[in-house]
């Protein structure tokens, strides 16, 4: 028999997948870990359910109690997903600008939607702090309580990296994984795999592929948190230190424009068969970036953090596309439905 015995059982051991044509223009060995293939279809869902076994190891949670997140969506979804097995209730605020393929996985999921304004973290209306205040709110009035998960702050989410996303890349290339990029959002990520493969191989090079309109890359190379410009990819970039990004620091950092990332996620679903999300172009960028700093002959792994189907009014839309001044694909831009 080789069995399940819930779902959560199928989080992680996500493939390795060779990327073609970003190794064979590097001349390195560029891979992609294919988050998008667990159960919540991102790589969340590891976050949501080491946030869940941290929580219930700690007490913090009681039977039928209720998770209250703030979330772009992803973590939304692996939380709802890990808090049916588990039996709670799963309460999501979530900034109104979010895709409204990410608003309706959420109440598919089986999680209740509360939407705020999107405004920045400085403002006490931002749905982090909304979320924190609504799950004081329900601590006190539910009969079983309330839990805030909490991922930006919380580092059980960042040791969901350290535990198995990180062991996993070291494992699955032999050990001979010479460099690590991704995208932060929590930080959780970046982070916590670069905590395990630096304790596994010391010399490994770790590289944040960040955003425009995120702080961080000013941050880890002018020493200011500065952010400029804006990005159509959710789910990535930040504003601030976060508790998961505390005590780590980056090797190398790149700025990705969206121009860039847009042109690999087409490139990628075109021609390698890869249907996956805007932060996964940033991070594929960063990814060949990276194999240039480091030279040929190299292995470099990134994160493929979710799939084309959570955007398919935006990234995917090519009147979308035009009004920001991006690459429109060609099978996008045929409008008129005739055959040629
Ligand atoms: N890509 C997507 C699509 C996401 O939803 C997230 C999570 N916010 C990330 C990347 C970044 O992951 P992390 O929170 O671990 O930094």
């Amino acid at each position: 028999m080789q069995t399940k015995s819930d779902i959560l059982a199928a989080i992680g051991d996500t493939p390795l997948i060779r990327l073609a044509r970003a190794s064979d223009e590097t001349g390195c060995t560029i891979l992609g870990k294919a988050e998008f293939l667990n159960p919540g279809l991102s790589v969340k869902d590891r976050a949501a359910l080491s946030i869940v076994r941290d929580a219930e190891a700690k007490g913090l949670i009681r039977p039928g109690g209720t998770i209250v997140e703030g979330t772009a969506g992803n973590t939304g979804i692996g939380l709802a997903l890990v808090a049916a097995v588990r039996g709670y209730r799963t309460v999501i605020v979530i900034p109104e600008t979010q895709s409204a393929e990410k608003k309706a996985t959420l109440r598919l999921a089986g999680a209740r939607l509360v939407e705020v304004p999107a405004v920045p973290f400085a403002n006490p209306n931002n749905y982090v702090h909304a979320a924190r205040r609504l799950a004081e709110k329900l601590a006190a009035s539910e009969p079983a309580g309330a839990f805030f998960a909490d991922q930006f702050d919380n580092v059980a989410n960042r040791q969901a990296h350290v535990d198995t996303t990180g062991p996993e890349i070291f494992d699955q290339t032999g050990g001979a994984v010479d460099g690590f990029v991704c995208a932060a959002g929590t930080g959780g990520t970046l982070a916590g795999v670069a905590e395990a493969l630096r304790a596994r191989k010391p010399g490994v090079t770790i590289a944040l592929s960040d955003p425009d309109g995120s702080a961080l890359h000013a941050h880890y190379t002018i020493g200011t948190l500065k952010a400029e410009g804006s990005s159509i990819t959710e789910g990535i970039g930040q504003g601030r230190i976060t508790r998961n990004l505390e005590g780590f620091t980056p090797d190398v950092s790149f700025r990705i424009p969206d121009t860039e990332a847009v042109a690999i996620v087409f490139q990628l679903m075109r021609e390698e068969g890869l249907s996956l999300g805007g932060s996964s172009g940033i991070n594929v960028a960063g990814a060949i970036r990276l194999a240039r700093h480091l030279g040929p002959g190299h292995t470099i792994v990134t994160i493929l953090c979710d799939g084309a189907a959570r955007y398919a009014s935006k990234l995917f839309n090519a009147a979308f596309l035009r009004e920001r001044g991006l690459p429109i694909p060609e099978w996008l831009g045929a409008e008129t439905g005739e055959l040629p």
